[in-house]
């Protein structure tokens, strides 16, 4: 049941295209993973899905994303490949922050709110394991979490900080910062899933995304690249926050998302992901200063 608060907010927002969003939030939504480079190949990963049997269909757009249509989470937990780190199950929705970051060797990054760090791992595979990253977390066990996946990844040569991102200091200068925001989650809803919302939840949310992206644009070098996402689909959260980032002197960028992704209304340039049966609901956005 969706709360009464959300729901008119949606529809506020997205009109009659609410009622595609309401069957994403209805799908069962497929097992997806990726291929952790730093430790195996895609090609093992199909390898190995293939002999134990699990059936899986590739997104063109990313070679390392798999969907499995027919497995659950625990068929992909009992693989040994699992457990190495060769693998990691991520959402395909949530895959596509780094690639729009698109971090290069010896560059410096910044992801700023890191924990369980699926995407810091992805951030370092995709620069080949040579960016330069510190992956920032304030949370106590989220942090712990994030440093067994780190360490189980191949991923120990990522700087893991304990720390409010807020508190780092003003003199620091990144190439590349992700700022994968804390929200609501309103895009990852699924069928039988508990929901947390209210307009207080919200407006927390969106206290700390500004104060978040604010600091993430002090510590972007000129030039530099940040990419601002969350799982929601709200405006506040959103577009909301790249307000924010434009008051503040940031420029929007056009972030590139492939076009067979499902996409409802948003600022041009930013990409907001429907919810589906294969996609969680999901925000990108790409700024420079
Ligand atoms: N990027 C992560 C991933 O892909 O695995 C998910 C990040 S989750 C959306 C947001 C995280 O930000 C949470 O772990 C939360 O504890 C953390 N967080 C919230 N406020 C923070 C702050 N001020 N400084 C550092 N981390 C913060």
């Amino acid at each position: 049941m969706i709360p009464e608060e959300l729901k008119n907010r949606l529809e506020a927002s997205y009109g009659t295209l609410f009622s595609d969003i309401l069957h994403g939030y209805g799908a069962k939504r497929a097992v997806t993973l990726r291929a952790n480079t730093l430790k195996t190949t895609a090609e093992q990963v199909a390898a190995v899905l293939t002999g134990n049997e699990i059936v899986f269909e590739r997104p063109a757009w990313y070679s390392d994303a798999f969907i499995l249509p027919s497995a659950d989470e625990e068929d992909v937990r009992h693989l040994l490949l699992y457990a190495d780190g060769g693998l990691y199950l991520q959402s395909l929705s949530s895959m596509l922050p780094p690639l729009v970051l698109d971090p290069q060797a010896g560059e410096n990054v910044l992801d700023m709110t890191a924990a369980p760090g699926g995407k810091t791992t992805e951030l370092l595979a995709l620069s080949g394991g040579k960016a330069l990253i510190t992956a920032c977390e304030r949370d106590g066990a989220r942090f712990a979490r994030m440093q067994f996946n780190l360490s189980r990844q191949g991923a120990s040569r990522v700087n893991a900080v304990r720390t409010d991102a807020l508190m780092l200091d003003d003199f620091l200068r990144f190439d590349k910062i992700l700022l994968d925001a804390p929200c609501t989650g309103t895009g990852t809803i699924t069928e039988g899933a508990r929901i947390r919302f209210s307009a207080d939840y919200l407006a927390k949310c969106v206290r700390a995304q500004k104060k978040l992206i604010g600091k993430a644009i002090r510590l972007l070098k000129k030039g530099g690249t940040l990419v601002y996402s969350t799982c929601s689909l709200l405006k506040e959260e959103n577009e909301g926050a790249v307000d924010e980032a434009l008051r503040l002197g940031a420029k929007l960028l056009t972030a590139d998302i492939p076009s067979e992704i499902p996409r409802l209304p948003s600022r041009e340039g930013t990409a907001t992901i429907l919810p589906t049966q294969v996609y969680e609901g999901f925000f990108v956005a790409k700024l420079t200063k």
